[in-house]
Order: structure tokens, then sequence, then C-alpha cells
């Protein structure tokens, strides 16, 4: 494993697109990781997905329904049936891991050697208040 690098925060709300960073108010850009999600202890699944991310804060902000969305479609191709609430996005991997992992080329030892593990994962609520007005 390597040394701890990012933050995260899973964003679950659909209708939020994180333009700004949810910490810090800053611009976000928009920036593809190569994320390693563990779906149970012997599946790792990879993706490379587009990401917001906060250059200031270190904070990737990953979209849950995108995520939902391809590991869905992966595991149906498989007979899985999904559970979006059982999986966990431990951290990221190199493109080079990655690609090797997506032929069939990278063990599972060797895609946990290169995970490099999130810094803190962030959890943001976006309260109905802010929606109304007194
Ligand atoms: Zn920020």
């Amino acid at each position: 494993m390597q040394k701890p690098k990012y933050n995260f925060f899973l964003n679950k709300y659909s209708f939020y697109g994180a333009t700004k960073c949810t910490s810090c108010d800053t611009k976000t850009n928009v920036r593809k990781f190569p994320l390693f999600i563990s779906l149970d202890k012997n599946n790792i699944y990879t993706l490379n997905l587009s990401c917001k991310f906060c250059t200031r804060c270190n904070l990737i902000i990953a979209k849950k329904d995108n995520i939902d969305k391809y590991i869905s479609i992966e595991l149906e191709q498989k007979g899985i049936a999904f559970d979006p609430d059982n999986y966990f996005v431990m951290g990221t991997i190199d493109s080079k891991t990655f690609w090797r992992h997506n032929k069939g080329n990278a063990s599972s030892d060797e895609l946990f050697d290169n995970l490099t593990p999130f810094k803190k994962v962030l959890d943001f609520e976006i309260r109905q208040a802010g929606w109304y007005k007194d």
C-alpha cells in the first residue's frame, strides 16, 4: 500500500454538480482518477472516473450515481446482484496499474501494493433549510 494522498467525498446528491468545492468554495476542475473500489473481500473493481477536484483541499469529489451505474453494469454481466450501499471506495491507483488490471494482467496483490488510500473521507450534508425562505 502507498502513502495516503487525496481526500475524498462521495457525492450522493444527483442534483449537486460540485462545480465549486464543497469544503472551501473554490472552483473545481474536472479530472479523471482511477479509483480502487472494494465490492467485497475478493472483488476489487477499478474505475477510471471523471471527478471534480479541488487542488486547494486536495479533494476528489466523485458522484455516487456514476459509480453505481458502472458497477451495476459490470456486476450484471457477471450475474451478481448489485447493492448500492455495499461497496467502498478505498483510494486511487496509478493509471499504469489501472490499465494492466483492466486487461486482466494485474493480480489483487499488485492492486493492493499500488493502492493509494485516501487521507480523509469527508461527508457533507446538504440541508433542506437552504432551499426554503422563512
Ligand atoms: Zn476546496
